[in-house]
């Protein structure tokens, strides 16, 4: 009799522990779904970073069905932010994008994503249901309309959101904070891009995600709520290993006691940065677009059945620091000669976008010089024996940009010209020639110094060997192909 209540009493447990892990259960997705679910949802009328809050609106109306839409109120300049929620689950995430208005990358993945979620016979219908029960999702995908639609940080303002969020001093921040008071959700994902520049700290690898579970004060301690969020980062970075091994970076967590990430987190939102990056050969982010759409979808995973809770904070903590330490190019060893005597210098060099209406360019310059060692170039040239050397404009001028033909331009330069002249062409007209287009100067701009432009030749015995061309590296021996955006001077 004892022995047969014993076997009841186990009996008992077995089911209870049966019936709570079920209630847990959490299985990593693999890679390949997550992968061919973007593949099959990524939402086509968006082909590169550059869009705008009109091309958005047919498709924030074109989900009217399946989500909720709510205007939220309106920019400095008048354009809508509009609110999407889907789902009808406990617990509550809201997902905001491009408070910087030049940080899109993210904003793509969600429209992916809204595809995602109105699927349905796909093979992906109980991952849906699961995050439709358990989850209730709140998604604003352009807070900065007026930066994005001149693709700049900052507001019509001129002011950071992210500096914002106390002030209130923006209509667009106080939209955001009044959208997380209203819904008080229990996890954020805070979306942004982060420079190109940014590297996994002392290594060569470009950070192509960074994630940093904000500190709420100064002391950046660690309550439940930070905690949680550091345990999902802990979860995504395991997928990010998989997908881009080495390439991820944890954010600086410095408190700053007037951003929206640091303030949601104090406020009780479990909050998580995803600051996308730079990969090589992706110049329009169009891969990292589709690892935001599978961070994002995995993590809305492991916050729907808390599989998050298998990870811990030490985890969050082991993933390596950003760094910022990447150049477009570094030259070592260039020689230059300072009242008679000759120096060696390691110089690099960054290729800055500048917004245009015509499109953008870049504008490079010498970010810093000496012994540039603990820096990592896209580019590296080894310049010993070569010597700096200014180029000269060529002194007849074209008809226009069109009637420059790259040989014409290798050709000057193998000559030491550096620049031509242009007597018609638009102002400021982007171009993709290797050589400086003059039209309303007689000059260019030039020098090794920090914060020069850098446009000079490496010569060895006066002869150019190499052209450096707004920062580009152009081998006049073995001329490779280059993605080119210069401007008319
Ligand atoms: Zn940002």
């Amino acid at each position: 009799m004892k022995s047969a209540f014993l076997t009841l009493f186990l009996l008992f447990f077995l089911v209870l522990s049966f019936y709570t892990s079920a209630q847990v259960a959490y299985q990593k997705m693999p890679v390949e779904k997550l992968e061919a679910a973007y593949e099959k949802y990524k939402e086509p009328a968006i082909t590169h970073r550059r869009f705008k809050h009109a091309d958005l609106q047919p498709l924030i109306q074109k989900h009217g069905a399946d989500f909720n839409l709510e205007e939220l109120g309106k920019s400095v300049e008048g354009r809508s932010i509009t609110s999407m929620k889907w789902g009808q689950g406990s617990t509550k995430v809201m997902l905001w994008s491009q408070m910087h208005g030049n940080e899109s990358t993210a904003t793509m993945a969600l429209f992916d994503l809204f595809n995602f979620l109105e699927g349905k016979n796909d093979g992906y219908d109980e991952l849906r249901n699961l995050l439709k029960n358990q989850l209730s999702l709140k998604f604003i995908p352009m807070i900065n309309p007026d930066g994005a639609d001149a693709f700049k940080r900052r507001n019509a303002l001129d002011i950071d959101l992210n500096r914002d969020a106390i002030s209130q001093i923006s209509p667009e921040a106080v939209i955001l904070k009044k959208a997380r008071d209203d819904f008080e959700p229990e996890f954020g994902f805070n979306l942004h891009d982060q420079q190109i520049y940014y590297n996994v700290v002392n290594t060569p690898k470009q950070a192509t995600i960074s994630l940093l579970a904000p500190a709420y004060n100064y002391e950046t301690e660690i309550n439940d709520v930070r905690g949680r969020a550091m345990q999902t980062i802990a979860g995504m970075n395991e997928l990010l290993q998989e997908l881009i091994p080495g390439q991820v970076g944890k954010y600086d967590d410095a408190f700053e006691p007037r951003a929206f990430g640091d303030n949601i987190q104090k406020w009780g939102t479990s909050t998580i940065l995803i600051e996308s990056g730079g990969y090589q050969g992706d110049p329009e982010k169009q891969y990292i677009r589709k690892i935001n759409f599978m961070i994002i979808l995995n993590a809305l995973h492991q916050i729907a059945t808390r599989g998050y809770e298998q990870y811990t904070t030490e985890q969050y903590f082991a993933i390596p620091d950003n760094g910022f330490q990447l150049m477009d190019l570094i030259i070592n060893e260039m020689q230059v000669k300072v009242k008679g005597e000759w120096y060696p210098l390691d110089i690099a060099i960054r290729r800055r976008e500048t917004e245009n209406a015509a499109g953008y360019f870049m504008s490079a310059s010498v970010e810093d010089l000496g012994d540039m060692q603990i820096f990592f170039g896209f580019e590296t040239l080894d310049a010993t024996g070569l010597q700096y050397l200014e180029g000269k404009v060529y002194s007849t001028a074209f008809e226009s940009v069109k009637d420059i033909s790259e040989e014409k331009a290798i050709e000057l330069l193998r000559q030491g010209f550096m620049a031509v002249k242009v007597k018609n062409g638009e102002a400021r007209q982007v171009h993709s020639l290797p050589i400086l287009v003059l039209k309303s100067t007689e000059k260019y701009s030039s020098g090794w110094m920090t914060g020069s432009a850098t446009n000079f030749f490496l010569a060895k015995e006066g002869k150019p060997r190499y052209a450096i061309v707004n920062g580009y590296l152009i081998d006049l021996e073995n001329l490779k192909n280059h993605e080119i955006r210069n401007r008319v001077f």
